[in-house]
């Protein structure tokens, strides 16, 4: 956990060389606040174990899409993962390059593909045979050949939550194991395609090394079989998913995950592949923060009650996987404390932040919401015509507005009431 870049100086909650407090009075509250050098030591936590090996990284957009934070990790040298033609459009604005971007999704339209082969991406991650179909309609109507691999659903229990459990019998991602080898014949036989690799993506919020074990060992059986069938196998895709702490999790440090799994793939005879790696939560989830103020306590029969100025549209992931953030006051304070439900002034009995926390504030206080790096503001909507927090990256003692705050006129711009 980048806990160093977020840390409490003489009382006072920090982002790198910034306080908290300085932030909150210069851009407002809600806000997003990343550190830059948070970001950096977790991408090359990836790219420092990868190093010498024949393996690379590409970030997983939809964990954090800000332009600030792609062009971090561009300017890096990294790779990205992309789920639409939006994300390439964003990886591209962010210095990014297609030719290190790979396009992962179950439902891309033909003008996804389109947009995609034409910008040179380096593979599409396809998922079902008609999904096979229409790309090679696609590349064969613009005279190319596009770079396949199939997201093979290997069937193990990554043993998380189950909204972000991805590879098992029941989701509806990836191509069965079953079907795997056949579909790859599918793959091969089609004029515009061209098999490049194999693909899978597990689940998220993954705390253990093992099920990415078990899901390679399936992999490495079936490119055997491909490979046996006259297919090339180049590459080796490991998808993202590896957790991070949010509470008191223990997942594995990052260099540690990318060496057991390279050692594993090395030590079953396939060393010679390319291996990718796809982190989102774990490169951003610890590098951000979400800055909010107390509006008021309201002390219950049952409950207590802290109403602060972030809701459930700013920040998704508790109203919908009933997710645990971390809850802090950004400034210590010498007082008893009291157990409170953290709530948003939206109007559902879903929207909570935390609950039942201990927590010593009063009202106009300002609160650190932990590890909202990832999923956190790529997930907030308009709901209740509430604009969007701004977003701030600090880098050593300054910080940038990354993203400004949206304006109530802005949300209603597109729209217009009938003529008469
Ligand atoms: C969401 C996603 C990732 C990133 O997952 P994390 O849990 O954030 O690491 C990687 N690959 C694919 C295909 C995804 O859909």
């Amino acid at each position: 956990m980048s806990q160093s870049a977020f840390a409490f100086v003489d009382g006072v909650l920090h982002a790198e060389g910034v306080s908290a407090v300085s932030l909150a009075e210069q851009f407002g509250t809600p806000l997003y606040v990343y550190s830059r050098a948070a970001l950096t030591q977790a991408y090359q936590a990836y790219a420092n174990a990868c190093a010498g090996r024949r393996a690379s990284v590409h970030v997983a957009v939809k964990a954090n899409s800000n332009l600030a934070v792609l062009n971090v990790f561009a300017r890096l040298g990294a790779g990205f993962d992309i789920v639409s033609s939006g994300e390439l459009a964003r990886v591209l604005a962010a210095g990014g390059k297609a030719e290190n971007t790979v396009f992962s999704g179950v439902g891309k339209s033909a003008g996804e593909m389109r947009e995609a082969l034409a910008a040179g991406v380096k593979c599409f991650n396809v998922e079902s045979i008609p999904e096979l179909d229409r790309l090679n309609a696609v590349a064969a109507s613009m005279g190319k050949t596009a770079p396949v691999s199939l997201r093979v659903n290997p069937d193990v229990d990554p043993k998380t939550h189950p909204y972000i459990s991805t590879g098992l019998k029941a989701n509806k991602f990836g191509v069965a194991f079953d079907d795997a080898r056949a579909t790859y014949r599918a793959a091969a036989s089609m004029p515009n395609l061209h098999v490049v690799g194999i693909d899978c993506h597990i689940g998220s919020q993954i705390t253990e090394i093992s099920p990415y074990l078990d899901a390679v060992d399936r992999l490495l059986e079936l490119v055997e079989q491909i490979e046996a069938d006259g297919t090339k196998i180049h590459h080796i895709d490991v998808g993202g998913g590896l957790g991070i702490q949010y509470d008191t999790e223990t997942p594995p440090d990052i260099g540690e995950f990318v060496k057991t799994l390279l050692d594993h793939i090395d030590a079953r005879g396939h060393g010679h592949r390319e291996v990718f790696f796809e982190p989102g939560r774990s490169v951003t989830g610890n590098a951000g923060i979400l800055l909010t103020r107390v509006e008021f306590l309201k002390p219950g029969e049952e409950k207590n009650f802290a109403i602060v100025d972030a809701a459930m549209n700013d920040l998704a992931r508790p109203a919908m996987y009933q997710a645990f953030h971390a809850i802090e006051p950004a400034v210590t304070r010498d007082a008893a404390a009291h157990v409170y439900d953290v709530v948003g002034p939206v109007c559902e009995s879903g929207d909570w932040l935390g609950r039942d926390r201990q927590l010593a504030i009063e009202a106009g206080d300002l609160l650190a919401i932990r590890s909202a790096g990832a999923y956190g503001f790529v997930m907030s909507s308009n709901y209740n015509t509430r604009p969007r927090a701004a977003e701030v990256m600090v880098d050593g003692n300054d910080a940038h507005v990354v993203r400004a705050r949206e304006n109530v006129k802005d949300l209603f711009a597109g729209e217009t009431v009938l003529p008469k």
